[in-house]
């Protein structure tokens, strides 16, 4: 049987949101099987539970946020995406979050610190069937038209396959590869993808600190770009570091739904908000999906059961 999975023991992290610039606490705990992930408030005088789930979600303009019931005036996470992009990539599907504020630490822009600490805490196979979500029917969302057209889609898939595509007109950025493809059953999470750090051109983060937003935002979390070149000394950690965050991303977004996909995901120039989107447009047509466990592991896509190896 492919065995749903949590945290061996507790572990901590501290540090910055990137949004408010706050010093941020973060205990991840193991938690029973079909709790799924759940962020707990703990600065709150009551403490407020937040489940992930697609309808929970109440903004996705920076990053993906969470509130109970998706109530935007509601006590909140920000920025979830990473932190559930890293569970994704290792298989985990139970863990309590408590957190002392209203956004997850950036760390260094990406998602590899998660995976260090979920691996340094170790992973626990439990005794209850992984439950995926299948994509029967083919789902598709667009936005904008012509140079502005964006659109994500879920195709049915025995396995699960994210491919992005970004344009941007930037040479910075057009320089580095703008397509990829990754497969989650490849094993590759960690070294392909996990590292890709968020990034940010000089124009918007003026404008975005002008408002208040990114005020944690620095090189030490984020690659930046002015209009012709990368500013970080270290340059890119990938040649095509940009659209593998954006796969990262999608990886979190997704996750939201609660379960792995077996699907095959692509996007155009897509974000958090069309994420969502799609998962809202999935959950709408009951006849576009169910759930599969797999009793016999060898009926599982090609490396599902090998995914993030327990350690
Ligand atoms: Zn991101």
């Amino acid at each position: 049987m492919l065995q749903q999975r949590t945290l061996k023991s507790l572990t901590r992290a501290v540090g910055v949101g990137i949004h408010s610039g706050q010093r941020v606490e973060l205990t991840l705990r193991p938690a029973a099987p079909d709790t799924g992930i759940v962020f707990r408030r703990v600065d709150l005088n009551t403490p407020v539970d937040i489940p992930v789930r697609t309808d929970t979600v109440c903004d996705t303009r920076m990053a993906t946020t969470i509130s109970p019931n998706g109530d935007p005036g509601g006590p909140k996470v920000q920025t979830i995406e990473h932190l559930l992009s890293a569970c994704a990539g290792l298989g985990l599907d139970n863990l309590y979050v408590d957190i002392n504020a209203d956004e997850v630490p950036i760390l260094d822009g990406s998602a590899a610190s998660f995976v260090y600490l979920l691996q340094s805490a170790g992973i626990e196979l439990q005794k209850a069937a992984k439950k995926f979500l299948r994509v029967k029917k083919t789902v598709e969302v667009r936005q904008g038209e012509g140079k502005r057209l964006m659109w994500a889609r879920l195709a049915p898939h025995h396995g699960y396959t994210l491919s992005f595509e970004i344009e941007f007109d930037n040479p910075a950025v057009s320089a580095t590869g703008q397509q990829y493809v990754f497969d989650m059953g490849s094993g590759q999470y960690k070294r392909e993808i996990a590292r890709a750090r968020t990034f940010g051109m000089t124009s918007d983060i003026e404008l975005m600190r002008s408002r208040g937003l990114t005020l944690g935002g620095s090189m030490d979390n984020a690659i930046v770009v002015d209009d012709y070149r990368v500013l970080n000394a270290d340059g890119l950690r990938y040649d095509d570091e940009f659209v593998k965050h954006k796969i990262l991303d999608a990886i979190g977004d997704m996750q939201v739904v609660g379960h792995p996909l077996l699907a095959a995901y692509t996007s155009f120039k897509g974000g958090h908000a069309l994420n969502n989107k799609l998962l809202r447009a999935l959950l709408a047509d009951e006849t576009a999906y169910d759930y599969v466990t797999f009793e016999d592991e060898t009926k599982a896509p090609q490396g599902f059961a090998k995914l993030a190896p327990a350690w």
